[in-house]
């Protein structure tokens, strides 16, 4: 036991650690004496924060202070080289008899057979009031009052132990403190999950995960049990960094975080591979933590790796499992990786007892647009304005809010505008009215799908909607909102009306206009990109193709190189998609004149109920 060798060279008495005694010596009064008068063994758990240091002196002084056949033994855990807890020592200590009295930090969990051996876990309060009287009389030969005393308790602790000296009055310590945290850069407060709105899934995950680590530290589950690693995706500014710290913050888990494409950048394996474990032991020594990983995708995927670097590659993804599962060092610690790229992460991270979840985080919604906008305006914004700015800024975010927040302050600030809804609004980055000719086409276009998607039954419509401004990036005009059954397992028919709901669209747009626009095609999640995906699929990995075959495919990328590398790949799928081309514009042709009213009544009003979409059908 180490420490306990260092500290059998004479001890210093301090002003804190006199503090502390007397904090332990109180602690330690609750408990009645052990009706056999065998001499007890105690762990003490120490104040959250507390210098674990500074308090075994403390311990020590006190034990100093009593007689031989009271004065207990004071241990506390070995730490080995990565930082884990050993509790061996203290264990055989304990085992030998006699008094004893072990200091834990705050959240350390015992091992079972040690909470066996002792006779019971005693909490030490932070320092009173009465603890610094007693300090400040012993140490400095100062009478503070009560009130003195609580005052001065009421300070952060380590500036008024360094100003607590030898000769100084109370109303000198006092201005010492004071002028000191004038200093001190002001932190803002961090928020933990429960203030944050806007993660859906995660945001249940997160609160699963609070509940699972407040019964592990209670000793009521084993860490097992704790359902400890979440892969996170989404477009880049959705606030997944934001929601690991806070998840952290509400765990009460010391929070580590490192990227994986930084590690990536050290180049040669053996740096790569150190960094990797250097994290993994930060994360295990400051246990209970939260690793974050950010940029996983980095790693890669063994499947694609078939260049010149696959060994290499290989070896950082094993290297980054081995770490994963290595038991001491996920004793304690949960992980969280993020990526915006989720296809490309190997999908041996995503199995269980690893990142065993994975929860997509999209852009936000309504609803979570409120509670981001209260995030970061408070309650300097009324509830009517929120809601206003909430409507306006759709496709935004969580870092666009942030952004557009200190935008919306330094105004305010500076030309002394009131904070509401008009001074956010005109803040917000240009918006393009949706009008004339492009709504019309928008509104043909997305009442093509409602029509089509109604008639084959592709799902239950809850609405269509066309915008009437468009400020995101992705230029999102509006969309037809299908309820669908999640399917088990999914046949030819089922895909082949999902193509047609697609291109219905399109469909629309060519039989109105005799022409179609680029709303149809672009971006990888554009109507005819997923069709021309889901035929692919059905072509290359369900055997619903010419021949039967199978292709390993986790992304729209890969499923495109089949396209381009594969002459009769490509000719299938422009047969299916034209196939369900033909179909849609079969289906609109019936109901021309339900599709000319859904459009004109989404030009009107922006939405359309599917009820209505549904009569308009009927009639
Ligand atoms: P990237 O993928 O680019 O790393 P990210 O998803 O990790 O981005 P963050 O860095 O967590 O995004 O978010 C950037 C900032 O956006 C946060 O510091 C915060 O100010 C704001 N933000 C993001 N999401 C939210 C949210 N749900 N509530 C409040 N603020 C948010």
């Amino acid at each position: 036991m180490d420490r306990l060798k260092r500290y059998r060279r004479p001890l210093e008495e301090s002003l804190e650690r006199v503090a502390y005694s007397c904090a332990i010596h109180a602690a330690l009064a609750k408990f009645e004496p052990l009706p056999d008068q065998r001499p007890p063994a105690f762990a003490l758990r120490l104040p959250k924060g507390a210098r674990e240091e500074e308090y075994l002196y403390a311990a020590y002084l006190l034990a100093l202070g009593l007689e031989e056949p009271q004065r207990p033994k004071v241990l506390s855990p070995d730490r080995d080289r990565k930082g884990v807890l050993n509790f061996d020592n203290a264990s055989a200590t304990i085992g030998e008899g006699g008094s004893a009295i072990l200091l834990i930090e705050h959240d350390t969990v015992l091992p079972p057979t040690l909470v066996a051996a002792i006779d019971g876990i005693v909490d030490v309060l932070p320092v009173s009031a009465e603890d610094l009287q007693v300090a400040a009389r012993d140490f400095m030969s100062l009478e503070l009052t009560d009130e003195e005393a609580e005052q001065l308790g009421a300070l952060p602790l380590d500036l008024l132990f360094a100003a607590m000296r030898p000769g100084r009055s109370f109303v000198e310590i006092v201005q010492r403190v004071a002028s000191s945290q004038r200093l001190r850069v002001v932190a803002q407060p961090q928020p933990r999950l429960e203030d944050l709105g806007g993660y859906g899934d995660a945001a249940i995950w997160g609160r699963e995960l609070v509940e699972d680590v407040r019964s592990w530290r209670e000793g009521a589950i084993p860490w097992g049990d704790v359902d400890a690693g979440l892969l996170l995706s989404g477009p880049p500014g959705t606030g997944k960094t934001l929601y690991a710290s806070a998840l952290a913050r509400s765990c009460d888990l010391h929070f580590v975080s490192a990227s994986v494409a930084k590690w990536q950048s050290y180049g040669h394996l053996g740096d790569l591979l150190g960094a990797m474990r250097e994290t993994f032991k930060e994360a295990a020594t400051r246990s209970p933590s939260l690793l974050f990983l950010d940029e996983f995708d980095s790693v890669g995927d063994r499947s694609r790796f078939s260049h010149a670097n696959a060994n290499y590659s290989t070896q950082v993804v094993n290297g980054l499992l081995e770490a994963i599962d290595g038991s001491d060092r996920r004793q304690g610690v949960v992980i969280v990786g993020a990526t915006n790229n989720p296809e490309a992460v190997d999908p041996a991270f995503l199995r269980p007892g690893r990142l065993g979840r994975h929860i997509r985080i999209g852009l936000p919604d309504y609803q979570a647009r409120k509670a981001i906008i209260r995030t970061h305006f408070g309650d300097d914004i009324s509830d009517e304005d929120v809601d206003r700015v909430a409507a306006a800024t759709d496709g935004m975010t969580g870092a666009d809010f942030a952004g557009i927040a200190r935008t919306v302050r330094r105004k305010v600030r500076v030309k002394k505008l009131p904070l509401d809804a008009r001074t956010v609004i005109a803040c917000l980055p240009p918006a393009y009215r949706l009008v004339g000719q492009e709504r019309h086409i928008a509104c043909v276009h997305e009442a093509g799908h409602a029509v089509v998607g109604t008639v084959i039954g592709y799902g239950t419509l809850e609405a269509v909607v066309v915008v009437n401004e468009i400020r995101s990036a992705v230029g999102i005009a509006g969309g037809a909102m299908f309820t669908v059954r999640n399917h088990i397992v999914r046949g030819r028919q089922s895909f082949l009306d999902e193509i047609c709901m697609k291109l219905a669209g399109y469909a629309a747009e060519k039989m109105a206009f005799r022409a179609t626009t680029s709303g149809a095609g672009g971006s990888e999640v554009a109507d005819l990109a997923v069709a021309a995906d889901l035929a692919t699929s059905m072509i290359c990995q369900f055997g619903m193709g010419e021949q039967l075959r199978h292709f390993k495919a986790w992304s729209s990328a890969d499923l495109e190189r089949l396209r381009r590398n594969l002459p009769d790949v490509d000719r299938q799928v422009s047969r299916i998609l034209e196939g369900e081309l033909g179909r849609a514009c079969s289906i609109l042709a019936n109901n021309w004149r339900a599709l000319e009213q859904i459009a004109e009544l989404l030009d009107k009003e922006g939405a359309v109920e599917g009820e209505k979409v549904r009569s308009l059908i009927a009639s």
